[in-house]
Parts: structure tokens; C-alpha cells; sequence
């Protein structure tokens, strides 16, 4: 018999575990690629794969199809890439790190080009070596946040030479606003990405996020990046998430006590007990992710019941209100849930006033893991 993750978090003298379900994952990389048709369908692993585990999401992906990986920094790649069969392709999206040129060609990691400088430096390598490198290409279309600008891109539009070092695999740019479908910004963008993409015929395309693949078949393209909906967080505000959870995750209960009305409540005595209550504290706090922007409107679940939260979150601990609980169904030892079928990542999220993405890349390294499903 499998011990259990409770009996494990307990012998590892964890605050709580986490549950990877990697199998809820490759559905969701499944489900997401029924979806993007022709079209490609990359995963973004970047912040050790939103926070879940570069290396075991990466490993289920690539088995599940996946060839094309994403992370966001230089550095992120070369811990990933000897993981990698060599036929899988593996992009750094913040581009070119000046220094590290030739320790990416070495590791055959492919960066995102993001201004004119990055693709001299890149081609000046490619011509030193006598041998083509690979690159994308981005472009801003409406972010103002990485990629050349439209000047630069009709610059290059009118210098290909400038290219002929590299073999360019495919250009990109990235969404603002996917996860708000409605927003008229998005068909801007596209419009924009297809005035750039006729400069520079033949060459495919990236556009889509996890958001851009619910936008409608023009923002496929050639290959598209699911970041978050692999891990199960919602792609879009708009009605159901679509996408299974991927991520569970149990705290311990590390004491119990009743204290009467009138009692102060944590640092600061930021909250005063209105009645007799009962509280359990919780053996994490923000050091593990939990931010402290969830005190007071975030909760614990036990099974059905709402366990709220109460004072201020510690660095290591917290305390719940249990007064609605059976005595004694709570005790030392125990775990209740943070994020599970009560209580999913966007829930806690929403309570702590932030997005599913801060959440799931903060969790802490403290907690116990265990990686379910991998076939
Ligand atoms: C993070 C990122 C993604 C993935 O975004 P999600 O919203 O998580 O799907 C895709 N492309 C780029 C350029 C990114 O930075």
C-alpha cells in the first residue's frame, strides 16, 4: 500500500503537502491541443513551471507530445535543458542574456529575440561559428513590454540580411488581454501581429497564451503557449473554467485552543474574538505562499465546512475559526485543505485580492510534494 501524503508530510516535518496531479495536467495539454487544431501546442514551464516543477511537468508533457517548451530566463534553461530529449526545443522568452550567447548555442537552447541588438549578437555568433543558430523572433504589438517595436520590425523587414545567420523557427508577440475576451484590444493585436507577419512571408507564428487559444481559430496561428490552463488555473474570465485542477494542497493543523469572547487574535490583535470560539492554527503562513493579503477574507476548508481565516497570517502559521466544526474533529495532526475541490487556486486567489499565476509561483518549497498520475 502507497503511504499516505499525510503520513508522509508528518515523517518529513512539513507544514502541508502538495498534490501534483500530473495526469490532470497532460488532460488539460490534451484538452488544449483538441482545441488548437493544426496548430502546435507549446507549454510555458517558465518559474520552475508555475511553481509545480520544471522537470517532472516537463518530463509528462514531452511524454504526452509536447515538444515545444518555454521558460521566461536564460538560466531557467540551462537547468531544464539536460532533462530535455534533445528533439524537444526549448525557448528563453526574456531573451538573450549579453554573455551567455555562447553557453545557450552550446546547450542548443534557442532564445527569444528581442531587439535589433539581440539579433546582432546572435548572428555575430552564428557567423563566428560558421553555422546557422536558431531564434524567434518577437515583436511588440500592443504590450510595451518585450520584442521590437514596429519601427524596428520594418527595419528589419527591410535588411534581411541581418536574418540570413540565423534560421529563424518562428516570430511572436504576446497577448495584453486574452483573459478578458471581450476586450477589443485583442483583435488589435492580431491585426497587428498579421501586418508584421506579411513582412516576414513564410516564417509561422506565435501568438496565443493560455487566454489567446479561447479567442476564436485567427489568434492558432502556428504555435501556441498554454501557460496557466495546464495547471489548471482559469485561461479567461468569462463563465466555467473549462480545465481540470492540477494542484492540491493540505496544511497542518499544529495546535487547537478555546478562548473566550474579548480574546485578541494574532500579531498585532488585529482581530478580537466577538463570541466563545474555538481556532486551530495552521502550520504555514507567507513564507509558503499564503499571502497575507488573504487575512480576513480567505478560508480553510474541513470536508464541507468553512474554517475562516482569523488575524493576521504569521510567516509560519495561521489561524482558522473552527467554532463551526464538531468538537474535537479537528486536532493536532490533522490537515485541512487550502486549495482542493473546496477551494480552487482562482478561489484563494481572488480572496488574497491577486491572480492564480502569484499564487501557484509562490507556493512554498517547504511543503511536502507528491506527483500523482505519471504514467
Ligand atoms: C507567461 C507567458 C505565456 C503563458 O501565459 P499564460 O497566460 O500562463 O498562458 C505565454 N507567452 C509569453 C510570452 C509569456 O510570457
Amino acid at each position: 500500500m502507497q503511504t499516505s501524503p499525510e503520513t508522509c508530510a508528518r515523517a518529513a516535518g512539513t507544514g502541508g503537502y502538495l498534490v501534483i496531479d500530473l495526469a490532470a495536467l497532460v488532460a488539460n495539454y490534451t484538452q488544449l491541443s483538441a482545441l488548437t487544431g493544426q496548430a502546435l501546442t507549446g507549454a510555458v514551464v517558465k518559474a520552475d513551471a508555475y511553481g509545480l516543477g520544471a522537470f517532472q511537468v516537463s518530463t509528462a508533457l514531452y511524454g504526452a507530445g509536447c515538444r515545444h517548451f518555454f521558460v521566461a530566463q536564460a538560466c531557467e534553461a540551462f537547468t531544464l535543458r539536460p532533462a530535455l530529449p534533445a528533439d524537444a526545443a526549448l525557448y528563453v522568452l526574456n531573451g538573450l542574456p549579453e554573455g551567455a550567447e555562447a553557453t545557450c548555442a552550446d546547450q542548443n537552447i534557442i532564445p527569444v529575440l528581442n531587439s535589433p541588438h539581440q539579433i546582432a549578437r546572435w548572428a555575430n555568433l552564428a557567423k563566428a561559428r560558421g553555422a546557422r543558430l536558431p531564434a524567434v523572433v518577437q515583436f511588440d504589438t500592443g504590450m510595451a513590454r518585450l520584442g521590437l517595436s514596429p519601427e524596428e520590425a520594418r527595419g528589419l523587414a527591410a535588411a534581411p540580411e541581418r536574418l540570413t545567420a540565423l534560421d529563424i523557427h518562428f516570430i511572436m508577440s504576446h497577448l495584453a488581454c486574452a483573459d478578458t475576451p471581450e476586450n477589443t484590444a485583442n483583435a488589435g493585436q492580431l491585426a497587428h501581429m498579421r501586418e508584421i507577419s506579411a513582412l516576414f512571408p513564410g516564417l509561422p507564428v506565435s501568438l496565443a497564451n493560455s487566454g489567446g487559444l479561447f479567442l476564436g481559430d485567427g489568434f492558432l496561428q502556428h504555435l501556441t503557449r498554454p501557460g496557466i490552463a495546464l495547471y489548471g488555473g482559469a485561461p479567461n474570465d468569462a463563465g466555467p473554467n473549462p480545465m481540470q485542477a492540477v494542484v492540491g494542497l493540505h496544511v497542518a493543523v499544529i495546535q487547537t485552543r478555546t478562548v473566550p469572547a474579548g480574546t485578541r487574535i494574532g500579531y498585532g490583535g488585529a482581530h478580537t474574538a466577538t463570541q466563545d470560539m474555538r481556532l486551530a492554527t495552521l502550520g504555514a503562513g507567507y513564507a509558503d505562499g499564503l499571502p497575507r493579503s488573504l487575512s480576513p477574507r480567505g478560508a480553510a476548508w474541513h470536508g464541507d465546512i468553512r474554517l475562516p481565516i482569523v488575524g493576521r497570517i504569521s510567516m509560519d502559521s495561521l489561524m482558522v475559526d473552527i467554532t463551526a466544526l464538531p468538537a474535537s474533529a479537528v486536532t493536532e495532526g490533522d490537515f485541512v485543505e487550502l486549495i482542493g475541490p473546496h477551494q480552487s487556486v482562482d478561489a484563494i486567489a481572488a480572496d488574497a485580492g491577486t491572480i492564480s499565476y502569484e499564487i501557484l509561483t509562490a507556493l512554498g518549497r517547504r511543503f511536502y510534494r507528491e506527483y500523482r498520475g505519471h504514467t
